[in-house]
């Protein structure tokens, strides 16, 4: 009981901040009491912080303002691309707070070399926390592809299948020093989704996104779905995919895929490194090749997305990743090949939203149960 009115409270401050105890009791039911005693509790810990009365108060005892801790402890996340290593440091509300990024032909290695190349990366984030005299609450590590925690089932982009990426990470965790510290494994879509959800994207359904895959996520962290779209049959004779199926998605609006349809040598670097990406580039200069394969894969992804509309009739999807980024003209056309009562709405984060998101991981289970971290 305890531990649930405490996890209530969090997630109630976490949702509502800035909030004051009084709103806090009249919204989960507790005494004023009661809640003032756990949210010391919260406080001690620093998990939440007290920001004092506001500006115009009313009159009486001024309200505090409750916050999560943004001094509080903060979370790690890593994420193994093609050609980068990226890594974060975020507070308790999702705030980056230090960044890392590598730039290295990823893909060429094997997993257990590009952990040890996460070293370096992991240790600077780690510094970085400390200096600031940040407790680390756990890693979050993500990649583009199908995870089943703490297994890598397959990252296409990377070539990796069934590798245990929280014991690579663990074992270079112990390399520089660091001990019992959790640690968490992810795909990049749902990690980019919770970090658009912790954003503020509360209210709708499903994201849409990926860098390296294409995949869907719910946007409600109390009903967790992701799935692959890109192997989502999209052509009844489609050419072979390296999958094993035929006229997956990802082979009309996959970043390969959409780069050789426009005449691109290559799909180019991440768009995390902070290059323009390729493709996009092309089609604001209004290259024709480059608006045809923009056509191309819009169609082909509003095809994917009519099972998605059968099965789970979403009213907002919202769209980010590499496909996000393709602008205006791509989401609209989508949203007008899939048809009235579903809208497509833009994300709010940059390219860097499922390395914050691994980090959200953490935070996520921390806010979920906070007596966990304060116990421990
Ligand atoms: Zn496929």
């Amino acid at each position: 009981m305890h531990r649930h009115n405490v996890a209530l409270l969090m997630r109630l401050i976490a949702r509502s901040a800035p909030v004051s105890r009084v709103e806090l009791a009249r919204r989960c039911g507790l005494t004023k009491a009661t809640v003032s005693s756990l949210v010391g509790d919260l406080i001690d810990a620093e998990l939440v912080r007290d920001l004092g009365p506001g500006p115009g108060g009313g009159p009486g005892r001024p309200a505090g303002r409750l916050v999560l801790d943004p001094y509080g402890p903060a979370s790690v996340g890593l994420q193994f691309a093609a050609d980068h290593i990226a890594g974060v440091v975020v507070d308790l509300s999702g705030r980056p707070v230090a960044r890392q990024v590598r730039r290295l032909d990823v893909a060429a290695l094997e997993p257990a070399a590009a952990s040890r190349a996460a070293a370096p990366v992991l240790r600077r984030l780690f510094e970085d926390a400390t200096a600031a005299g940040r407790l680390i609450a756990g890693v979050g590590v993500t990649v583009g592809g199908l995870v089943r925690e703490p297994v890598v089932s397959w990252a296409p982009a990377l070539g990796w299948r069934e590798v245990d990426l929280r014991a690579l990470v663990n074992a270079e965790l112990r390399a520089v020093d660091l001990f019992g510290v959790d640690v968490f494994v992810a795909g990049e879509v749902p990690c980019a989704a919770l970090a658009e959800y912790q954003a503020g994207a509360a209210g709708d359904w499903l994201y849409l996104g990926g860098e390296e895959v294409i995949g869907l996520a719910s946007l409600d962290p109390a009903a967790p779905i992701a799935g692959d779209l890109g192997h989502v049959p999209v052509r009844r004779r489609g050419e072979p995919c390296p999958c094993g199926g035929h006229g997956c998605l990802e082979l009309y609006a996959g970043r390969s895929a959409m780069a050789a349809a426009a005449g691109l040598p290559g799909p180019g670097p991440s768009r995390l490194l902070g290059d323009e990406d390729a493709l996009a580039a092309r089609i604001r200069q209004g290259d024709k090749a480059a608006l045809r394969a923009l056509d191309r894969g819009a169609d082909a992804l509003a095809e994917a997305l009519l099972p998605v509309r059968a099965l789970l009739a979403p009213e907002t999807i919202v769209l980010g990743g590499r496909l996000g980024g393709l602008g205006e003209s791509f989401r609209r056309r989508v949203q007008d090949r899939t048809g009235p009562g579903l809208t497509l709405r833009p994300a709010k984060l940059e390219p860097d939203a499922a390395v914050r998101g691994a980090a959200g991981t953490v935070i996520a289970r921390l806010i979920d149960d906070p007596l966990a971290w304060m116990a421990g």
